[in-house]
């Protein structure tokens, strides 16, 4: 068989060139960073439980009509996706107080916010992902004041999806990123969600006893990311019985 052609390699996923036009493979890595990349770790079975988690947040997204990237599964690693431009933007939806933003504001961690803030970030790891307001993203021409509208209301639905899906659970949704992608129907664009929706990318507290079942455990050292994110799948009832196993042999002794 070719060989598939790479078109980018990033922190956490690989993109090769999809069998159609217009279509890309999404290759999840176990590779995990933290600051900027300034932490690394491999953490055996994490690409395969977030290619997992993805496709079933990505599906429940599509199913209820906000439209994103993902078209299929492909086997435990990888998921077919449309290709489309990444608008240079993180999303950043809080529910919550935590990160970055508790930092900045001196806002105790935690602490529910009176409704969820939508934050913007320039997608630049050189310059560390700046916070960017809406000012710069129109004079720099990131994105328009229509995509700005259509990212916002997009930004909420994902956020409401989301926190609904997660307390059903009993999980809180802290925060998440997400990216947005352009896609070209003939003459017409439109903005979809794209990249990946994941305890990578999410915050997520358990709500009884507020264990972090997200990349904080990896952030922090707080313990075994393996065993947070099989328990946030295990709860969605995403990965197939044995599916652990198969990433992390158990030791009988
Ligand atoms: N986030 C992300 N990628 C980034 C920055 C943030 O996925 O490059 C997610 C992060 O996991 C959290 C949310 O966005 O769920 C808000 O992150 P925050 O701004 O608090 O930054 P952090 O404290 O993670 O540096």
């Amino acid at each position: 068989m070719a060989r598939r052609k790479k078109i980018y390699e990033g922190k956490a996923k690989i993109l090769y060139e999809g069998p159609e036009p217009g279509t890309i493979v999404q290759y999840f890595k176990d590779d995990a960073t933290a600051f900027n990349a300034q932490k690394k770790d491999v953490v055996d079975g994490k690409g395969v439980l977030n290619n997992r988690l993805s496709e079933y947040f990505m599906t429940g997204l599509n199913n209820i009509g906000v439209p994103t990237h993902f078209i299929r599964r492909l086997n435990m690693r990888e998921q077919l996706v449309r290709s489309c431009e990444i608008i240079p933007l993180e999303i950043i939806v809080r529910n919550f107080a935590a990160g970055s933003l508790s930092k900045r504001l001196g806002i105790e961690e935690g602490t529910s916010l009176p409704r969820p803030i939508v934050e913007y970030c320039y997608k630049d790891d050189k310059l560390g992902d700046p916070l960017v307001t809406e000012e710069h993203i129109a004079a720099f021409g990131w994105a328009s004041q229509q995509d700005m509208d259509d990212i916002l209301s997009l930004a909420l639905r994902v956020n409401d999806f989301m926190s609904g899906v997660m307390m059903a659970v009993g999980i809180n949704l802290v925060d998440f990123k997400i990216e947005i992608g352009r896609v070209y129907d003939g003459d017409f664009q439109r903005l979809i969600i794209a990249d990946e929706i994941s305890p990578d990318s999410c915050r997520l507290w358990d709500i009884e006893t507020g264990q972090k079942l997200d990349k904080d455990v990896f952030r922090r050292d707080l313990g075994s990311l393996t065993d947070a994110y099989t328990e946030v799948a295990r709860r969605l009832g995403v990965m197939p019985k044995n599916a652990t196993q198969i990433t992390r042999p158990t030791l009988i002794n």
